[in-house]
């Protein structure tokens, strides 16, 4: 039987969460190990169904390929009139295709969005539209390894912003609590003074 990481280098790497599983990687594993079908992957379309039965030595079934959802080629735009950059479309966004600062205008890189539409629904302005892209499912796939590399690059950003918060979070605990302490000590010496007089 084919490997996790046989199976996650075929996968398009959009991350979008269609197979119900929270990115390629889990979707993977469940594939390898868990006996998860293989037909799951909609931006992999027939393409990668197919690959991924070669892998297991056969062909798809029948079954296989009616039950694979079908998959448009869109890409994201950001109506620049109505973006209040609010940033909740960047922190969602798995490639790091939405650039922009807090309260600033933000934009889309066409060559790292997937069309995954993971973003659509944190606009509270409604305002990123679907545009349709001319890539082929096959063309999109071919860059699959620059959209995991941004990939895996955003969740180490974003662990070492979590690590940092703790950190800081962490030292104002301490700060508060040795606060308390001097507090605390002069309370005691104070009720220490009253009680002697
Ligand atoms: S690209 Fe395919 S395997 Fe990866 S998250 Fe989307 S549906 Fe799942
Ligand atoms: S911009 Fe939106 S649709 Fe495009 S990759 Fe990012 S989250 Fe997905
Ligand atoms: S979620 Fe919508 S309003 Fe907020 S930054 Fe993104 S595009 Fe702009």
């Amino acid at each position: 039987m084919p490997t996790k990481d046989q199976v996650e280098a075929l996968l398009p790497q959009t991350q979008c969460q269609r197979c119900e599983y929270t990115g390629c990687s889990p979707y993977a594993e469940a594939v390898a190990n868990e006996g998860a079908p293989i037909n799951k992957c909609a931006p992999g379309g027939a393409f990668v169904l197919e690959k991924l039965a070669g892998i297991q030595g056969r062909k798809p079934t029948q079954k296989e390929i009616d039950g694979l959802e079908s998959e448009r080629m869109w890409k994201a735009y950001i109506d620049p009139n109505r973006c209040i950059g609010c940033y909740k479309c960047v922190d969602v966004c798995p490639t790091a295709a939405i650039v922009g600062h807090n309260k600033s205008l933000h934009g889309v890189l066409e060559d790292l969005c997937t069309g995954c539409g993971l973003c659509l629904p944190t606009c509270p302005m409604d305002c990123i539209e679907e545009r349709d892209s001319h890539e082929t499912l096959e063309g999109r796939w071919e860059r699959k390894n620059i959209f995991q590399k941004a990939y895996e690059e955003k969740q180490q950003r974003q662990t070492k912003k979590k690590n940092e918060l703790k950190k800081t979070q962490t030292k104002l605990r301490q700060k508060k609590s040795t606060r308390e302490e001097t507090l605390a000590a002069r309370q005691a010496l104070f009720q220490q003074w009253v009680s002697s007089e």
